[in-house]
């Protein structure tokens, strides 16, 4: 039978309708070239829309315009203005949010609760950077120069900040890029996932409705080999704030190398999720599901590694197989949906042929795999799939599959898995699993990751610093961490002899 599915947003369907375009210096324009590239409904595959396929032109203009905005109009933005506009936003999200889920939804197909939440969260975002603005502050320092000195600091904005994000939570991922440059001062060129454009390209226009001079936020929609490295590479970028994989994450690196631009990345991972025997059984099975099959996995921080105790290992496993075979696979617009699919057919194909490599190395399916049902067909859909008799040599156990799949792996000891969870090249999250106090502060400590949750999992907020260690990323975004990152300081030395 097929779904009811909820029908819509009109003012979705109405944007999704026209021809979308990019927004360079106030201007909603197509790509110089006139290329387009078609944006599919992973839930069926059809093509929803399509969007402007920028060039390096495009993403020049777009520089252009910031810079322009930079030295001009929003230079003479004072901060309590700032704070209002950034306000203003937050609450035109707010307006829309259901708008902005629907088109989160049918872009990148995850259930509705889950793109109302990125909604909400979006105007979180903006409002905690609102408050930002006018508490930018510097520090004076005793001199011990002979005679009398003056030395104080002060946070000045970079200048232009491109942001480049990935499509595993489209308008979340691009506001973290947006809020906190906008809040010091910096203008910003922002280039979405060329699979998942449309929230923030109406987001772009909010930022019109809220009144920010043109050229102040700049969208340019297109793949990542040509528009975003026209972004990461351009000569007058100052910073680029990026979010992907670890291997795009080394050549943003490489391509800042042109005026030392600055960077902070936010990559890949492959974290562990550690139950030991002593955890409260039910909740360690719920965190244990929600940890890796939330968003269908695509996750940078997903627990897909999964450490149990021995003692509990085969009744855990088993029981996770049977809590994972139970969720309600879907189209995001039937409210009964928990996973939505994957991104794409590209992205369907990775995971399964990840599940073929750890069935040829040893590894036992308990349940997942394709989703065989009619209703699904057309779509990108893989199920929560528990991977049991995994070591940590294996290649599901080291390297990110980035869709619904558990590696689960038994230990002996705190210390022993205390070592095979850092083994490994990445260090975004963790998680542990524990009624013991003193364990649990114990293991956290000794985790090498930016991020663990004790008895939970996925937790974040933009006031919580957020980031990898090792090739996880470097720099922290939210909090504090993102003033520092989109300021440079400066030391004034006065004579006042
Ligand atoms: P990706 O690295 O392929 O692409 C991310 C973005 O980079 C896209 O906008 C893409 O167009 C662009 N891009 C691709 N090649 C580029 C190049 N040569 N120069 C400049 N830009 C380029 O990643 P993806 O497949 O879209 O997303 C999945 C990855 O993102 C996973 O590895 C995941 O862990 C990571 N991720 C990390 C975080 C985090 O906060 N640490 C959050 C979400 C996703």
């Amino acid at each position: 039978m097929m779904p009811t599915l909820v029908s819509l947003n009109p003012k979705a369907a109405q944007f999704t309708s026209k021809s979308l375009k990019m927004l360079i210096g106030g201007q909603w324009v197509d790509a110089i070239s006139g290329k387009r590239r078609e944006i599919r409904n992973p839930a069926d595959g059809t093509v929803i829309t399509t969007a402007p396929d920028a060039g390096r032109e495009d993403v020049n203009q777009a520089v252009i315009q910031a810079r322009k905005a930079f030295e001009g109009s929003w230079s003479k933005v004072k901060p309590n203005e700032r704070a209002k506009l950034i306000l203003k936003l937050a609450d035109l999200i707010e307006e829309n949010a259901e708008e902005f889920a629907h088109l989160d939804t049918l872009d990148y197909g995850q259930p509705l609760t889950l793109t109302s939440n990125f909604a909400a969260a979006a105007a979180d975002n903006f409002r905690y950077y609102a408050g930002w603005a006018t508490k930018i502050t510097g520090e004076t320092h005793t001199s011990s120069v002979p005679g009398e000195i003056f030395n104080y600091t002060r946070r000045e904005p970079l200048g232009v900040c491109g942001g480049i994000v990935p499509w595993n939570a489209p308008l979340m991922n691009a506001v973290m890029k947006i809020s906190a440059p906008l809040a010091v001062g910096n203008t910003v060129v922002i280039k979405p996932s060329e699979e998942t454009p449309i929230s923030l390209l109406r987001l772009g226009e909010l930022i019109q409705e809220a009144g920010f001079p043109d050229g102040v936020v700049n969208i340019v929609t297109g793949d990542g080999p040509t528009a975003g490295d026209a972004l990461a590479s351009h000569p007058d970028v100052d910073k680029i704030a990026f979010t992907g994989s670890t291997a795009v994450g080394r050549k943003i690196i490489e391509n800042s190398a042109v005026n030392i631009k600055k960077v902070t990345l936010e990559l890949g991972g492959k974290s562990a999720h550690v139950i030991f025997s002593d955890a409260d059984y039910e909740t360690a099975l719920k965190n244990a599901a929600n940890a890796v099959f939330w968003n269908s996995g695509q996750v940078c921080f997903a627990g897909s590694r999964l450490f149990v105790e021995r003692g509990i290992y085969d009744n855990f496993v088993s029981d996770l197989a049977e809590y994972a075979s139970k969720y309600k696979l879907g189209n995001g617009f039937d409210e009964t949906t928990v996973i939505g699919p994957l991104i794409s057919a590209k992205q369907q194909e990775r995971v399964l042929h990840y599940m073929d490599i750890g069935q040829r190395e040893g590894a036992e399916m308990l349940t997942g795999g394709k989703a065989l049902e009619s209703e699904l067909q057309n779509g990108y859909f893989v199920k929560p799939t528990v991977m049991a008799n995994v070591n940590s040599d294996m290649t599901i156990a080291r390297e990110e599959i980035f869709g619904p799949v558990v590696s689960a792996i038994p230990f002996d000891s705190e210390e022993e898995v205390i070592r095979l969870a850092n083994q490994t090249e990445y260090g975004l999250g963790g998680g542990i699993c524990t009624t013991n106090l003193k364990k649990a502060h114990k293991v956290a400590h000794a985790m090498k990751t930016g991020n663990v949750w004790i008895n939970t999992y996925n937790i974040t907020e933009p006031n919580s610093p957020f980031g990898g260690y090792k090739q996880s990323g470097l720099g922290r975004e939210n909090g504090a961490a993102s003033i520092d990152a989109y300021t440079e300081v400066k030391n004034v030395w006065v004579d006042l002899n």
